[in-house]
């Protein structure tokens, strides 16, 4: 059995070369650090998720694949057209063997590569720095980018297909998603998390957003009680593949296999393949790692979904393990690694607090002793609700 209690909490890097090009793979899984006890105490008011018709953002959004051409030069390529009304966009390249896949090159209608060497998308955006079977570019990943009207131009490394996921319509004014959890194995069932979904309804309403919670979908089947971390697993992938393709999917699975690394929780990308049916459509998160006996700690899995959920939108951790990695937005508070005062070599929340350990995307957990203290992770910068405002897959 394995004791929560003496996992390690680094933040899975893995870094490595392809082909003629450097592939700096960043994983987007929430580490696990020991779990604390559950309180109902935790547990606020049910959320509003109507609004009126005057909020509604007009929007919609579309999934297609774009033809590309073989450029005699190593290269593919291939374009688009974001219309007058474009809001926002995910171009996402795909390898059915999960070899790694990258974009070289992404060019507005200026002609300025978001992916150049002096881009903040540089080896940040997956599509630029590349990944395993599905990397992607999302515009906008901060308000420094638009989806800019008029034909945009790739140049792409070797891949099975490209799609692009477009939204479209009037300016953002609100900001919706609708999601769909699913569960999985025999220990708790979908009345064990509704409160989980409350309160994450809770921390997405007091940031403004509004998300509209479907009922929790069972998936009984025994092989998915316990599923791996990795997206290229062929469970993982059977499993993920169920989701929905215009819902923000939310897996609690029962627990990983014995002897994998244990974490809260992962996404299926950063972001995900928005609207578009695959491996990567959604994002686990972990019971197991969430009880003590069979309590689950309704705040922490809470945390843990919406930390997961805004991975799968486009959110970065704001701050890293070593305290030397940040965010690419402007506005979210960093926790150098001179607030390392225990010097192991990372920023815990406890060292950050007032430097964004409060975030959302802060990279871990605050320790049991700090949760029972009453601290969370609820909050959203104005850069990080922006992502999500203009997000594909908001309306
Ligand atoms: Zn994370």
């Amino acid at each position: 059995m394995r004791d929560e209690r003496s996992m390690m909490r680094t933040i899975i890097v893995y870094l490595f070369y392809f082909c003629c090009f450097s592939i700096f793979l960043i994983s987007c899984a929430k580490n696990e650090s020991s779990s604390g006890s559950s309180s109902s105490s935790d547990i606020t008011s049910t959320s509003d998720n109507t609004t009126t018709a005057s909020d509604k953002t007009t929007s919609s959004f579309a999934v297609s694949e774009i033809t590309q051409t073989n450029q005699g030069d190593g290269y593919l390529s291939g374009s688009f057209v974001v219309p007058s009304d474009g809001i926002s966009f995910m171009l996402g390249t795909f390898m059915d063997n999960n070899s790694a896949v990258s974009f070289y090159s992404l060019s507005d209608p200026d002609g300025t590569n978001i992916l150049s060497s002096s881009s903040v998308l540089y080896n940040k955006a997956s599509g630029s720095g590349g990944d395993y079977g599905f990397a992607n570019v999302l515009v906008p990943q901060t308000s420094s980018f638009s989806a800019k009207a008029g034909t945009w131009t790739f140049k792409n490394y070797n891949n099975d297909r490209v799609k692009i996921g477009l939204r479209t319509g009037s300016a953002p004014t609100s900001t919706t998603f609708t999601v769909q959890p699913y569960i999985t194995g025999t220990t708790w069932s979908a009345s064990d998390i509704s409160a989980t979904l409350t309160v994450m309804s809770n921390i997405y309403s007091t940031n403004g957003i509004t998300l509209t919670i479907k009922d929790t979908i069972t998936i009984s089947e025994s092989q998915y009680a316990a599923v791996s971390y990795s997206f290229t697993n062929s469970t993982t992938s059977a499993l993920i593949s169920q989701g929905s393709t215009d819902t923000v999917n939310l897996f609690f699975v029962e627990d990983q296999p014995s002897g994998e690394t244990a974490l809260y929780g992962v996404s299926g990308g950063l972001p995900g393949p928005m609207g578009i049916a695959s491996s990567w459509n959604g994002v686990l998160n972990f019971l197991t790692a969430h009880a003590t006996g069979t309590t689950l700690n309704t705040q922490l899995l809470a945390e843990t979904a919406a930390h997961e959920m805004g991975h799968w939108l486009g959110l970065f951790h704001t701050t890293e393990s070593g305290g030397i990695s940040f965010d690419i937005l402007s506005d979210t508070a960093e926790c150098p690694i001179s607030r390392d005062n225990d010097s192991n070599g990372k920023v815990l929340p406890e060292e950050c607090d007032g430097y964004g350990a409060d975030n959302v995307m802060f990279w871990t957990a605050w320790s049991p002793s700090s949760q029972a203290a009453g601290k969370k992770q609820d909050t959203l910068s104005t850069e990080q609700k922006y992502v999500l405002k203009y997000s594909p897959l908001a309306k």
